[in-house]
């Protein structure tokens, strides 16, 4: 449950969504038809401490599908079934400083760069563990829905919208495909990657999930462990160099703290043995973050001094 608007914490959170809820910059993702369709004033902002407490402001509890945020929580529960080796084996952990949906792959190999852009999730998301494309589905809504501390649903409607014109996703799952990295059917496990990326969460839930990599894996709403200690970790370190697509070095100067966006306008972020928080707000800059989502965590980050490079 939230805390009452008296709370000191939501009072703050209060007061740093009224100041940014009139900057009305970007525009909603329009490339899935689906999403475009979404109410660009929305905007939430949660956080949940380690204690497990939820503070809140704004719409808070409002559905949206979880889109790129999905890639670090998919990457983890890779790294549980299969370990780093054999992930790393597979996809890279270097920065790409291109565009989410870059057809760039390593050059030579054509493995993909990381698992926060598409390449690499469509790879991490064929690694879960699961004999069948269904079987890895389920293992990873079942695995979002251990991050998040309730059952979650999957947009079928948005999921619908992205497997019909996601066309350049397939483009770069046939040439993984044809160079080794991706196994299987490829259509069948494009389904798996479209369904994880199609999953109904909130700015609660996302607050949640990141707390949970925060605390080493931990869900401290549950009390339940997720992932290890290290592959939370893992998961991190690969945010806070890959997670704000090709802004993220700008991200890391700026804020200083893991985060990972996603098309639908959420970003997360986790501070390490701290807190983690999630935001909403549709509309984009150009690079595919929400920019009300980023305005929100620089001020955030500057007012509390919680830029991890910060040495007093
Ligand atoms: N489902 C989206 C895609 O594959 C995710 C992109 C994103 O959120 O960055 O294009």
């Amino acid at each position: 449950e939230q805390r009452s608007p008296a709370d000191p914490l939501t009072a703050l959170l209060d007061r740093v969504r009224v100041r940014l809820r009139d900057l009305d910059d970007g525009e909603p993702a329009s490339y899935i038809p689906e999403l475009s369709r979404v109410d660009p004033d929305l905007f939430g902002l949660s956080l949940c401490a380690l204690d497990g407490q939820v503070y809140g402001s704004g719409d808070t509890r409002v559905p949206f599908t979880v889109q790129s945020v999905s890639k670090p929580f998919v990457f983890a529960l890779a790294l549980a079934d299969r370990g780093l080796p054999e992930v790393l084996a597979r996809v890279g952990a270097e920065p790409s400083g291109e565009a989410f949906n870059s057809i760039r792959l390593e050059p030579g190999t054509g493995r993909p760069p990381n698992p926060m852009v598409n390449a690499g999730a469509i790879v991490t998301s064929s690694l879960v563990a699961g004999d069948t494309p269904e079987a890895r589905s389920t293992r990873i809504l079942d695995g979002l829905a251990a991050f998040a501390g309730r059952p979650l649903d999957i947009d079928e409607a948005v999921y619908a919208s992205e497997r019909a014109t996601g066309d350049r996703n397939r483009a770069l799952a046939y040439l993984m495909h044809n160079a080794g990295w991706l196994t299987g059917d490829v259509e069948e496990q494009l389904g798996v990657y479209f369904r994880q990326c199609s999953v109904l969460v909130t700015c609660d839930d996302l607050a949640v999930m990141h707390a949970t990599l925060a605390g080493g894996g931990v869900n401290p709403v549950t009390g339940r462990r997720v992932v290890a200690p290290r592959h939370a970790q893992h998961v991190l370190a690969v945010m806070a160099t890959c997670g704000m697509y090709d802004a993220s070095g700008q991200w890391m100067l700026k804020v200083g703290m893991p985060a990972k966006s996603g098309v639908s306008g959420a970003i997360g972020v986790a501070l390490p043995g701290q807190f983690g928080i999630g935001v909403f707000s549709p509309p984009l800059e150009e690079k595919g973050n929400s920019v009300r989502g980023i305005a929100a965590c620089h001020l955030l980050s500057d007012q509390f001094g919680l830029h991890l490079m910060r040495a007093v």
